[in-house]
């Protein structure tokens, strides 16, 4: 079984070799600053009250407020927490922007449960992690099974809890911090931004775009395959059909399916799971397991479900010639080794997937500064920062001589150290 933390933690002692770290320096990086963990009781639609174990990893918060998502799961665990912490710290810096890393996770299976049960167990964890967070201090956002209606009942449940703490209160009543950015990934209506919902995808697409041009390869004779169908998932696999990329096998939690002709519209494919809960039995495909789609003909591979799915025993296997990785942490260590030496281009996920994290800052500071934009120029911006952050990343990969992923935390890692060292010594 993959330890998320023990990957995270390799990754890291490896990016210290080559960046020649100091061990004092990695010690502290290896470790969250905070990990808040919590025993949830909510009242259950059958009367009964349930316990849920709740997380909050707060990594390092060098270069800005901690930042990173919330994550309803079963298998959510605290060391899985602690790992996808740390990633949010290299990637807020892989694109440069002012935060640090936090994740949040409850243990749950919200496909069990009611809405009324979500509602009860989302604001039970605000209620718990409020006094921990706020718009200078960490900025949660959705995560798997975590959406914007969930977010909008934390942001109220966040107004609630400050309303009783007069301290909290003395620091938004007269200063005037808009407490809705305590949180992003919101509803439109309350202050979330236009583009949140599809920037993770559209963040990975400016990425891929970029690597097709530096490739030579033609966008309609590009095939692509996607593991996951949720919101990182069906955004990428609409965008990149409406760009002319072929789309020829997508999953979820339940299974896949191949449709080699790449015939087919992404939007009927997420109607047929919003009516049956899978993308199985899509008229004219045919059923593959999860396992099938990671090693099909393909020629962008784009894991975009949970992590650990492409490890030492299937990276032989994997046909695809690029991986953008949309979810977090999908290629183990081992399997990165294999990746390299079969010369895949593997794009790690602190980059291809920070278009969601780079739109969660804008709508923190459009709701800091109460001034907000349209969709075409939060599009703009966002596609500025993620070709900055790809061409940074491509220049380090050839200097380094590394992997692609080495590449992308040399970046990260040598900004968050230099910040630490800026701001003294008795930090480390
Ligand atoms: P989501 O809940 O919207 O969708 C997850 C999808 O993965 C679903 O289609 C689900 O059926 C599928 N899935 C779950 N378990 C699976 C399994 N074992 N095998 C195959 N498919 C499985 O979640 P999301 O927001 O799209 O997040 C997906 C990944 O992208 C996660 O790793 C997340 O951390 C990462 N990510 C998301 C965002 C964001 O803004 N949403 C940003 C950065 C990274």
């Amino acid at each position: 079984m993959q330890n998320p933390y023990k990957n995270a933690v390799k990754q890291l002692e490896q990016i210290a070799k080559i960046l020649k770290l100091d061990k004092n320096t990695v010690e502290k990086l290896k470790f969250p600053e905070k990990l808040i963990k919590k025993n949830l009781k909510v009242k259950m639609d059958n009367g009964k009250t349930k316990t849920f174990k709740a997380f909050r990893s707060q990594h390092c918060n060098v270069k800005g407020p901690y930042k990173g998502g919330i994550r309803f799961h079963p298998q959510v665990s605290e060391d899985e927490v602690k790992a996808l912490s740390m990633w949010m710290t290299w990637k807020c810096s892989v694109v440069s922007i002012p935060y640090g890393g936090g994740k949040g996770g409850i243990i749950c299976n919200p496909k069990e449960m009611s809405q009324g049960e979500i509602e009860r167990l989302s604001r039970a964890y605000m209620k718990a992690i409020a006094s921990y967070i706020g718009p200078w201090v960490d900025v949660p956002a959705p995560d798997v099974n975590t959406n914007a209606q969930i977010m909008a009942w934390m942001v109220d449940e966040y107004i609630k809890v400050a309303k009783g703490q007069s301290d909290k209160l003395t620091k938004w009543g007269n200063v005037g911090v808009n407490p809705i950015a305590v949180i992003t990934g919101k509803p439109i209506e309350l202050g979330g931004s236009q583009g949140r919902t599809e920037a993770t995808a559209q963040g990975g697409i400016y990425v891929l775009q970029e690597l097709v041009k530096k490739l030579s390869w033609q966008t309609n004779k590009t095939t692509i395959a996607i593991q996951g169908f949720g919101n990182a998932g069906f955004w990428f696999a609409n965008l990149a059909q409406d760009l002319g990329f072929k789309i020829v096998a997508v999953s979820d939690s339940k299974g896949g399916v191949l449709m080699k002709s790449g015939k087919w519209k992404m939007r009927k494919v997420l109607e047929h799971k919003q009516k049956t809960t899978s993308v199985i039995g899509f008229p004219g495909s045919k059923k593959i397991t999860n396992e099938e789609l990671l090693t099909s003909n393909c020629d962008v591979l784009v894991p975009a479900a949970l992590e650990h799915v492409i490890t030492a025993k299937n990276a032989k296997k994997i046909k695809a010639k690029v991986i953008i990785e949309l979810a977090n942490g999908p290629v183990t260590p081992e399997a990165d080794e294999i990746l390299d030496k079969k010369g895949v281009i593997d794009i790690p996920g602190i980059l291809a997937n920070a278009g969601g994290v780079t739109v969660s800052y804008f709508e923190w500071v459009q709701n800091l500064s109460g001034y907000y934009w349209g969709k075409e120029e939060v599009l703009e911006k966002l596609k500025k920062i993620m070709i900055k952050a790809f061409g940074e990343f491509w220049k380090k990969h050839k200097e380094l001589k590394t992997t692609f992923r080495m590449a992308a935390y040399a970046l990260a890692v040598d900004r968050v150290v230099k910040a630490l060292k800026i701001r003294g010594g008795s930090n480390l």
